[in-house]
């Protein structure tokens, strides 16, 4: 007989419920009242919950297709930050502070950053775009930085728009063109299945440097993209593996430009990396650099200071070769999609196919399949994944900002991952001006439908009403997950009987697909 807590779980899942819900102590500054609330763990990825990671690849269908073929330009203005904007801004800023506490004594984290992920959705409920750490990292501008050249490309004249040509049939009718683009890394050697037919001199190195670098080679396609177009192009892609395990790109862009244009832009983009050298081991085994308070880490043999970060980038001079060049291959798809056509559709759901599961999980072809993943995996091991990798202490640099401790192998970024294999990155790009909606906006698009269906007002609630905690694990006040699950899953079956009868009711109308989604 199956177990009843499995049974349980299954059930779940059938009714969309999170199977981990994040338990929350909200205090109700009005009525003095607390009360546990389940917060649903907004997975992305299948494997960690189902429920949650459908969800968001049906937000994410939703927004690619809103913003595929728009046909008024987005407004992005930022209006100026109101009372509760602040308050929030403010909040985040207190709970972020004790996360980093809580980092700094090596407690576990879990909690306060759910707790900060969902603020972040609070504050884009809020009308703001973007988080409130996102992207606030200080570029690095020296003077020994090399410009990359601009690849010889037609370049147009840039017109102030986000959006494609149209075309007007002789019957009046308006055509939107737009374009579903796949683009792939070159090869490492020939593969049958997924697997090389010879590992041994299958180039894992290579791969394993693209695969890190990959989103920076997505970044340099779109700025060409833009330049040889001549209009401010915007773009949904997503990153998915191959079945040879390296990342590869679909991009949903909105307007259209020639065939032989996108491939002669794939064919010029490229990307350097200018970091210092990483394929002469200078320590490895027992023989590894020490550390010292004042000066950082040195060589054990001669306790000469190893250059830090900043030094050994000083020290590229104008003979320096970049560490790596990333190009895309040979393989470029370019399709063209009109709006609301079922290829349009089709494409959407092909670019959202693999949103749930990681890169790893691509694996389905049995052991050799495991083993080149494996051989992957070892590749990664020793490859230097960001500029605080501990990893440059084997090629002789201290990271950038050393701290004691650090070991080469012994990195704990994604990138060095199985379910990674070397790409850290986002899964889903999409570009600014898009949908002209960021997911949370989307999210509460949705909310405020299903609210509505029901016959309740969608009320802002005043943000200074409720005080949000985390509820440490073991908590007393927490009903056992298994009670929790129950309660959510009768509450669901309860909207659900009442959105079939106004379905019922408002029959004719073709709503199905948004009721199953929004149910
Ligand atoms: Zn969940
Ligand atoms: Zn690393």
């Amino acid at each position: 007989m199956p177990m009843a807590r499995d049974v349980l779980v299954e059930v779940a899942k059938q009714h969309g419920v999170c199977i981990k819900p994040l338990a929350l102590r909200r205090l109700d500054v009005v009525t003095g009242q607390t009360e546990i609330i389940d917060v649903p763990c907004g997975s992305t990825l299948d494997s960690k919950c189902p429920p949650c990671a459908k969800r968001n690849r049906q937000l994410r269908m939703a927004q690619c297709r809103e913003g595929w073929h728009l046909d008024t330009e987005p407004a992005i203005t930022p209006d100026e930050p109101n009372e509760e904007q602040r308050w929030l801004v403010e909040f985040r800023a207190d709970m972020q502070a004790k996360r980093d506490a809580a980092a700094q004594v090596g407690d576990d984290t879990t909690d306060l950053d759910a707790v900060l992920s969902g603020l972040d959705d609070e504050i884009n409920a809020a009308g703001m775009r973007g988080s409130v750490t996102g992207s606030a990292v200080p570029k690095r501008t020296r003077s020994t930085r090399r410009r990359q050249d601009a690849p010889d490309l037609p370049k147009r004249k840039m017109a102030n728009t986000t959006l494609g040509r149209t075309f007007t049939s002789p019957d009046g009718k308006v055509y939107r063109p737009s374009l579903f683009v796949t683009l792939t890394l070159p090869s490492y050697g020939k593969v049958r299945n997924g697997v090389p037919l010879d590992p041994d001199t299958y180039d894992y190195r290579r791969a394993a440097r693209d695969a890190l670098h990959f989103s920076k080679l997505v970044d340099r396609f779109v700025q060409n993209l833009r330049r040889v177009a001549g209009y401010d192009v915007q773009y949904f892609a997503s990153v998915e593996p191959q079945k040879r395990l390296a990342p590869h790109l679909h991009m949903a862009i909105r307007g259209t430009l020639p065939r032989a244009e996108i491939k002669q832009i794939a064919a010029a983009t490229y990307h350097q990396v200018w970091w210092p050298q990483a394929d002469e081991v200078r320590f490895d085994g027992a023989h590894l650099p020490i550390w010292d308070e004042q000066a950082g880490y040195l060589d054990p043999a001669t306790g000469e200071v190893l250059p830090t970060w900043d030094e050994a980038l000083d020290a590229l001079d104008e003979d320096a070769e970049p560490l790596h060049v990333l190009r895309f291959g040979e393989q470029v798809d370019v399709q063209g999609v009109l709006a609301g056509t079922p290829d349009a559709d089709q494409c959407i759901r092909y670019l959202s196919k693999y949103l749930t599961k990681s890169l790893g999980d691509a694996l389905d072809g049995g052991q050799a399949q495991r083993e080149h993943a494996a051989r992957m995996v070892d590749a990664l091991r020793y490859e230097p994944c960001s500029p605080t990798c501990p990893n440059w202490l084997r090629y002789g640099v201290q990271p950038k900002n050393a701290k004691a401790g650090m070991a080469p192998g012994r990195c704990r970024s994604k990138g060095h991952k199985p379910e990674h294999l070397g790409y850290a990155g986002r899964r889903v790009l999409v570009s600014r001006k898009w949908s002209n909606k960021t997911l949370a906006e989307h999210r509460q698009d949705r909310r405020t439908w299903v609210l509505e269906a029901l016959g309740q007002a969608d009320e802002p609630t005043d943000p200074h009403r409720y005080i949000w905690r985390p509820v440490p694990a073991g908590d007393a006040n927490v009903p056992p997950l298994a009670v929790r699950l129950l309660r959510t899953v009768a509450e669901r079956q309860r909207w659900r009987a009442h959105l079939r009868e106004l379905e019922a009711r408002a029959a004719g109308q073709d709503h199905s697909a948004t009721w199953e989604e929004a149910a």
